[in-house]
């Protein structure tokens, strides 16, 4: 779940890192359009400045011509029209003139056009001349020309004589020429330039692909784009400033650029298309887009592949992580996962936990080979797929144990299920043999109010505990489930669990000891064994038998185990070494019981040894009990503590013995110096043709190996000489003594004398 997690967020920074970048990437490409912008509309402005002042010289050179030609004519009678006209006439050469004329003081008007032809007609609109006559240059806006068939220009100029103007002398020039220089001087040979007046009207129109058509006046090119600006544009044009715009003509964005003549308030209007300036920086933008998309194309497709990638091993692992290898169905950490699940949702279901395995399943791998255990495991796994609802859920949990959740409608249902599911196993055929059947044993926990709300692992612990009881069924159906007896018994070990702590350390615990007399030379006390005892001030004494194996489960026995080793060499030291010397030499031994978790505690005999010493115990006196269920996988460490315990002055003994699986095997590879033999032997004992025998037999196996003898739980007085017969050293059971506190053990060793009574009874058999 963290692994989707993470890579849910690694997605995510990605596709924020990325459209980071973008936004970066749009940013800095709106940023060089805007710089660019920037830089065109200087070049459009300096553009249109050399524009104007290219025309300027034009119109500044036409008057110059003419004021020479003015000047030229000083001595002239200008009444003598055609006399003036012919000193004019050579004008024509090196211009474009259409026609030279003069209008004298009188008004008359007298022109002559360039073929030489005269003519008298008034051709001027007598502001301008009147202007002229003041002394003014005066250049016309585009009039029509008969003559030529052209729109031409008229330039003005005063004619001086005696410091007063006596005439105005004239030239009409093509409109075209004016034209021509202003397109000449096009930025790059690129755009349009008009000549407009002081209100945006056009006085000589571009004739460039580009100009704007059936429009006299620059606003009325696409109006509505210009209206905000009109304003500050008429009013540039007026006061002779230069300017700058964009706009849209003919769905085309345009730079433009004005700035002023220095005639009749003209100015020069130059626009260009944003491509054609843009070009070059257009590509680099498009380019620079083109770039960025791609790579957050190629971004994506490989996040994508990354994911496709991601999820194809994801699912490698699912499968390696949540499928059982060998049958192919859930594994027990998925069933965990997904039985939580499913037992969140709310679908009115009571669901039971099944905790089931195969009784026998070790033999049928022993005599039929693995191969046919892992079929057997694959027909059950098959069989669950197959009778297990959708609604519930099963999964193997390792070796022959599969767990399952199943809805719970009643237990003659249950059983009915379980009944066929073991009978599924008789029909096995690959496993038939006279000497075994192949049983399925089965725990189930059934929810029960009293539990409250418990997590699946609790359920599935309590399963389990009630397969334990399944366990011991020996009918043919061994099923099994949570039982209040059960139930109890974990109350009772959570209430003992919370209260173990302070009960040790407020001294609740006792250590009670328990004579071992010697049987075999004159019934003395040989020695004494150390057991604990809760005596808890609400629930009175508590024996070993409640609340040690929780201790061993919880890992409390540890402490314990020290606790009680610690205050037995304590009370050993301070009494009983005293009384020993003086009641009975040699010195009575203490033992004291060893369990598995205090036995794997690495300095388990260094901290014993110098507890041992604390207490001036000498070397011999204290013997530890190791029981024979610690030898279960553990036999080579066992041999490496005895050694130990050994070296540092410890008697050991092997408790239990008989008890468990034991075998006397053990005895060749462990070093112990007493056998303690169950009471498990004696227990019917006389009931048994060769119980006696087999007691008499490991008694005087033990002493060939140089072992000691004690006879456990011997409560009644034959058996004591019974065992005096075999040659066992050794009795500690209720015959003699229950364990008891010190002060009375302390009393009873004094006092304690046996004398051995006659042999009778059973055991008068094997004595024959
Ligand atoms: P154990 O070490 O085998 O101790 C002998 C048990 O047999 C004692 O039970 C003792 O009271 C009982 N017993 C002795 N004679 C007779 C008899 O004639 N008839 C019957 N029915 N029982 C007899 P207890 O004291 O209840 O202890 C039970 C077990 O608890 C001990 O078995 C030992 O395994 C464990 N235990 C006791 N104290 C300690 C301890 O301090 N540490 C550890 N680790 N285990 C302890
Ligand atoms: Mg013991
Ligand atoms: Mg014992």
């Amino acid at each position: 779940m963290n692994i989707i997690r993470e890579a849910g967020k690694v997605y995510f920074i990605a596709a924020l890192v990325s459209l980071g970048f973008l936004v970066l990437g749009v940013l800095f490409i709106f940023y060089t359009w805007n710089l660019n912008k920037r830089d065109t509309a200087d070049s459009i402005i300096q553009a249109v400045v050399q524009l104007s002042t290219a025309l300027d010289m034009r119109i500044r050179g036409e008057f110059a011509v003419l004021d020479v030609a003015a000047d030229s004519l000083a001595g002239e009678d200008m009444a003598d029209h055609d006399a003036v006209l012919s000193r004019l006439f050579p004008l024509f050469r090196h211009n474009t003139y259409t026609g030279i004329g003069l209008v004298s003081g009188n008004g008359e008007v007298a022109w002559v056009d360039k073929n030489g032809l005269r003519h008298y007609t008034a051709l001027l609109a007598g502001s301008a001349v009147n202007r002229a006559f003041k002394g003014e240059h005066v250049l016309t806006n585009p009039i029509w020309s008969e003559n030529s068939s052209l729109m031409v220009n008229y330039y003005l100029v005063p004619v001086y004589q005696n410091g007063s103007v006596v005439a105005v002398f004239f030239a009409a020039d093509p409109e075209d020429e004016l034209r021509k220089d202003a397109e000449h001087f096009l930025y790059a040979g690129k755009g349009l330039a008009h000549i407009i007046d002081r209100d945006g009207n056009y006085v000589v129109r571009s004739n460039s692909p580009l100009r704007p058509e059936g429009v006299n006046n620059i606003f009325e090119v696409n109006p509505g784009a210009i209206r905000y600006y009109k304003a500050l544009i008429l009013d540039d044009l007026s006061n002779g400033r230069t300017g700058y715009l964009e706009w849209n003509v003919y769905r085309q964005d345009r730079i433009a650029a004005y700035a002023p003549l220095s005639v009749n308030n003209w100015s020069v209007f130059y626009a260009v298309p944003v491509e054609q300036i843009n070009a070059g920086p257009g590509i680099v933008t498009k380019g620079a887009v083109i770039i960025i998309a791609a790579a957050m194309a190629i971004f994506v497709i490989f996040v994508f592949m990354i994911r496709k990638i991601n999820n194809k091993s994801r699912k490698v692992l699912e499968i390696l992580a949540f499928e059982d290898s060998l049958t192919g169905v859930r594994n027990f950490q998925k069933l965990m996962i997904d039985a939580k699940k499913l037992l969140s949702e709310p679908n009115g279901n009571v669901y039971s936990v099944w905790y089931s395995d195969i009784n026998g399943f070790r033999y049928v791998n022993d005599l039929f080979g693995r191969d046919v255990g892992d079929r057997l495991l694959r027909h059950w796994a098959n069989y669950l797929e197959k009778n297990i609802d959708s609604d519930e859920m099963f999964g193997r949990m390792g070796a022959d144990v599969f767990v399952s959740l199943r809805k719970y409608a009643s237990r003659e249902e249950m059983d009915e299920r379980f009944q066929k599911e073991a009978r599924m196993f008789e029909t096995f055929r690959e496993v038939t043999s006279d000497k075994f059947r192949v049983k399925l044993r089965t725990g189930v926990y059934l929810p029960c109010p009293e539990d409250g709300r418990l997590s699946l692992e609790d359920k599935l612990d309590r399963a389990k505990e009630a397969h334990k009881h399944a366990k011991k069924i020996s009918d043919r159906f061994q099923i099994a489930l949570y039982s209040a007896e059960m139930r109890d018994r974990r109350l009772k070990d959570t209430e003992m669990e919370s209260k173990m702590n302070s009960a040790l350390a407020g001294n609740e615990f006792k250590v009670y000891l328990q004579p071992k007399i010697d049987i075999q030379n004159g019934g003395h006390v040989m020695g004494m064994e150390a057991l604990v005892r809760w005596i808890s001030p609400e629930k009175g004494l508590i024996p070993p038998a409640e609340f040690i194996p929780l201790f061993e489960n919880n890992g409390f026995i540890v402490n314990l185990d020290r606790y009680v080793f610690e205050t037995a060499c304590k009370e050993y030291g301070q009494y009983l070494l005293e009384d020993s010397i003086t009641l009975s030499p040699p010195f009575m031994v203490l033992s004291v019981n060893v369990s598995k978790l205090s036995l794997s505690q690495p300095d388990f005999i260094d901290e014993y040894t110098i507890i041992k010493k604390r207490y001036g115990i000498p070397d011999g006196c204290v013997e530890l009990e190791f029981t024979e269920t610690l030898l279960l996988n553990n036999e080579l460490h066992l041999q490496q503590v005895l050694e130990k315990a050994h070296e540092n002055g410890f008697l050991c003994s092997l408790d239990d013995f008989g008890a468990g699986y034991s075998s006397l095997n053990v005895l060749k590879t462990l070093k112990v110096d007493v056998l303690k033999l169950d009471r498990m032997f004696f227990h019917n004992i006389d009931n048994y043709e060769y119980g006696w025998e087999l007691v008499k037999c490991v008694i005087s196996t033990a002493k060939v190996m140089g072992m000691k003898t004690v006879a456990e739980g011997i409560d009644v007085e034959d058996y004591v000489n019974c065992l005096r017969q075999i040659d066992c050293d050794a009795v500690q059971g209720y015959v003699f003594a229950r364990p008891m506190p010190m002060a009375e053990f302390r009393q009873f060793a004094k006092d304690w004398h046996w004398t051995p009574s006659a042999v009778s009874g059973a055991c008068n058999k094997i004595l024959r």
